[in-house]
């Protein structure tokens, strides 16, 4: 298979550098078309050419690591310190925990969701502000997809939208299941709720990993088909219960995506009466796409556990996201690798997600789909 990307569907880092650095955090403006700082001419990213469903995604995407690790130092970097990085395991409940050393990822584990913070900073996933190197594809008319230069798997990308708007799956329900169908069968696609991983939730973004690489996506039909609860079937939409794993967590798999897009929105509104706080439920979502769509829903209870960091600095920083309740614990200090152990990890688990009381309620009050 050819995995060069045509020249003419790639935004060059050049490109991406004529966008005006801070507008889009300022304003909420869309660079390409509308900031009045710009230096790139108007509308200019309407003239590349989008990646539409039937594109070869994947295989652009694959190329786009490659070149990325090839041309920008910032990500050859972060790709070699993650091949020689030290991993340790251990297992909870069934479920593979597989430790991270990485301490690339401080700044996106210390990173606040506090929303005044979050207004006085510049948005590092607006156009402008993209670091220089950094290449995009254009996915559709929304989404840029970027290579992560500070990744936490062996390929790593983060699908941030072209405007600035917040973090929000009910607005982007859509999107989820067109770029894990488009993505398929090379990626997973992972969703970070604002309030439980999200380093950047002031902006709407997805990422992808290697399908299989999280040890929950990797054992999950194995796990369905022997400890998972069947909650019942709706609209070609089936439900599974996953209350044993550290994660408790919903599954929902479905052939045609219009259904299972209305049972995400009815599953995240009966979550938000279960789960306490403004906006959306906290959740994780792990999206997949094989012959159909696999979407595992972790609802969260809280963002950080208690034995994260105090203000003077004590503590374990360890602040878990999508991919650290999904097995990939990532820790990016060597004190807090080496120290922590099973039970604090079962701890941790047990604080920040969903009890499976809680999920039986849950499914209880969907009204068991027949
Ligand atoms: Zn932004």
């Amino acid at each position: 298979m050819n995995h060069a990307i045509p020249a003419d569907r790639l935004i060059s880092s050049a490109a991406l550098a004529r966008f005006h650095p801070g507008c889009a955090a300022m304003d909420a403006c869309r660079c390409s078309s509308r900031c009045a700082g710009s230096q790139a001419g108007p509308d200019e990213l309407d003239h590349v050419p989008r990646l539409h469903p039937g594109s070869d995604l994947a295989a652009y995407c694959h190329a786009l690591h490659l070149q990325q690790r090839a041309t920008w130092p910032l990500a050859a970097a972060g790709y070699r310190a993650l091949d020689s990085t030290e991993v340790r395991s251990c297992e909870l409940n069934g479920l593979e925990i597989r430790l991270q050393l990485n301490p690339a990822r401080l700044a996106s584990s210390t990173a606040t969701a506090d929303s005044a913070a979050v207004r006085a900073r510049p948005c590092f996933l607006c156009i402008g502000n993209l670091p220089a190197g950094q290449q995009a594809l254009a996915y559709g008319d929304r989404y840029l997809i970027l290579v992560n230069p500070y990744p936490v798997a062996p390929e790593h990308f983060t699908v941030p939208a072209v405007d600035h708007v917040p973090q929000r799956i009910g607005d982007s329900i859509a999107d989820l299941l067109s770029l894990c169908r488009d993505l398929a069968p090379r990626y997973t696609v992972l969703y970070n709720g604002p309030q439980c991983g999200a380093s950047v939730p002031e902006h709407q973004h997805f990422q992808a990993v290697p399908a299989g690489y999280l040890p929950l996506d990797r054992i999950f039909s194995h796990e369905r088909d022997r400890r998972g609860m069947p909650w019942g079937e709706r609209r070609g939409v089936r439900y599974t219960g996953l209350e044993h794993l550290p994660c408790p967590c919903v599954a929902l798999e479905a052939e045609t995506a219009a259904p299972l897009q209305e049972s995400l929105r009815h599953l995240l509104e009966h979550l938000k009466n279960l789960v306490p706080g403004p906006g959306e439920p906290m959740v994780n979502i792990i999206g997949r796409y094989q012959q159909g769509w696999r979407l595992l829903v972790i609802p969260r209870s809280r963002h950080r556990p208690s034995s994260y960091l105090d203000a003077d600095g004590n503590g374990i920083l360890l602040s878990p996201g999508t991919a650290d309740v999904s097995g990939l614990c990532v820790v990016p200090r060597w004190e807090d690798f080496h120290r922590l152990q099973r039970a604090h990890l079962q701890r941790v688990f047990e604080e920040v997600c969903l009890p499976a009381a809680s999920l039986r309620l849950l499914r209880d009050r969907l009204g068991a789909p027949a």
